[in-house]
């Protein structure tokens, strides 16, 4: 690797001290007390009152009926997933049955459209069941699935039915056109709120657009259980479908009666008592995560540069990570192969690459953005949609952005000094 401490441009910096994270876990103290209440009344598995609580609480907060809270955030996109198929196309495909022998899924033989520029959480859920992602372009204003591309692939594919929308980095998407969409050619909508929980469009809190959401409390989300997440819906019979799938699937009998396929996807009262103890303090870690970005705003001003962008009229995001893009006209050379990169500094200049082993050396941790999904080898030969022919948004973000570390313990001094990096890469 590079050693950028023996490089002149950075003569004088010192490394930090303590390890500066991209998003790490920040609890408050009332996580433990519930947690402990969850042992000293022995409800240690996955029933007990943090579980009912943390339900309430956060379907409440995004402003939908039904909350089950799951393993994970990729169980909560799974179950989304399925359920929407199941109202989709009902059992006829779906060989979770017991007319059908394995389980060919219940989206076998169907297209789903799916955010292009994300986490393979939010898409793989597709293929457990047996469906065919098809990819849809990013748009620049919000990083996030283009309306535009969406309307050209129903035009191209009119019988699909299911769209997989992820909101990146908690900025919301542009949720008035995609549910109009959704709507007009007759799709459900799955929403990925994963890393937006708190974010609003309009008003209303992402998780809510979509017939079927899910949202995580993984360890570097804005609240955390450690692990987790939570399906939302306004569906009393699928919340109750999904309840009863992610606890194996047992049917009201006096012995373990099994007429579905199930999964053991509920979560632990104990990790509800973290998140329990974090839901009060979603909002300040949205206000700590915005002064980040306004700093980075702020700070990298005088760079050719510019952050992730969001719609600051109809929308407010959660900053759960503040990432960035370098000038078409400022990038040096950057080559990445499937695992490697081959990068060179250039003066007026840098790379996502240059900038992220700078941060590494000096023990700060940042993130290229998410590989857009097709182009990774497991998608490669999936359909893929484009607002415009030859441009490719998704891989040029891709290509020109990275994610800074976003930790909304960072102090401002450190946050300086970082900034003080990234200007050095330019030199
Ligand atoms: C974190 C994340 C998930 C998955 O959540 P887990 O709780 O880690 O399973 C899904 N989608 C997106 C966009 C994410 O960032």
């Amino acid at each position: 690797m590079y050693d950028f401490k023996r490089d002149t441009r950075f003569a004088g910096i010192r490394p930090f001290e303590e390890k500066v994270w991209l998003s790490s876990p920040t609890m408050h103290g009332d996580e433990m007390k519930y947690m402990k209440e969850a042992y000293e009344t022995n409800w240690m598995s996955t029933v007990g009152v943090n579980l009912s609580e943390i339900e309430k609480e956060i379907a409440e907060k995004v402003g939908v009926k039904y909350g089950v809270a799951l393993s994970s955030g990729t169980a909560a996109m799974h179950l989304a997933v399925k359920l929407a198929a199941k109202r989709l196309y009902g059992s006829s495909t779906g060989t979770h049955t017991p007319s059908g022998k394995g389980c060919g899924g219940a989206l076998f033989g169907k297209r789903v459209f799916c955010s292009d520029m994300t986490f393979d959480a939010t898409v793989n859920p597709v293929v457990y069941e047996g469906g065919e992602p098809v990819f849809i372009d990013s748009e620049y204003d919000t990083w996030n699935m283009s309306p535009e591309a969406l309307e050209k692939a129903f035009h191209i594919y009119p019988d699909v039915k299911l769209v997989i929308f992820a909101h990146l980095y908690g900025v919301p998407g542009k949720m008035e056109a995609i549910t109009e969409i959704c709507r007009r050619h007759g799709a459900l909508l799955v929403e990925d709120a994963a890393e937006s929980l708190g974010a609003s469009y309009k008003g209303l809190q992402t998780g809510s657009f979509g017939d079927y959401n899910g949202i995580s409390f993984n360890g570097n989300k804005i609240i955390t259980g450690s692990s987790g997440g939570m399906f939302l819906t306004n569906h009393l019979e699928d919340a109750g479908k999904c309840r009863k799938w992610s606890t194996q699937s047992r049917e009201e009998a006096p012995w373990y009666q099994h007429e579905e396929i199930g999964y053991n996807y509920r979560m632990s009262n104990v990790i509800a008592g973290v998140v329990r103890g974090q839901t009060p303090y979603l909002e300040e870690h949205i206000q700590q995560k915005k002064r980040i970005y306004e700093r980075y705003q702020k700070g990298l001003s005088g760079l050719p540069v510019c952050l992730n962008p969001f719609d600051g009229e109809n929308s407010e995001p959660n900053y759960w990570l503040t990432a960035m893009l370098i000038d078409k006209e400022a990038m040096a050379s950057q080559v990445r192969g499937e695992r490697e990169v081959l990068w060179k500094t250039e003066p007026g200049c840098s790379t996502p690459t240059e900038i992220l082993e700078a941060l590494e050396c000096f023990h700060a941790e940042g993130r290229p953005v998410w590989k857009p999904m097709h182009m990774q080898p497991i998608y490669r030969n999936h359909g893929f949609i484009t607002a415009k022919r030859k441009e490719c948004v998704s891989s040029d973000i891709f290509q020109r952005g990275l994610c800074l570390p976003s930790d909304n313990k960072m102090d401002i001094k450190t946050q300086e000094r970082i900034i003080d990096i990234i200007y050095r890469c330019f030199e």
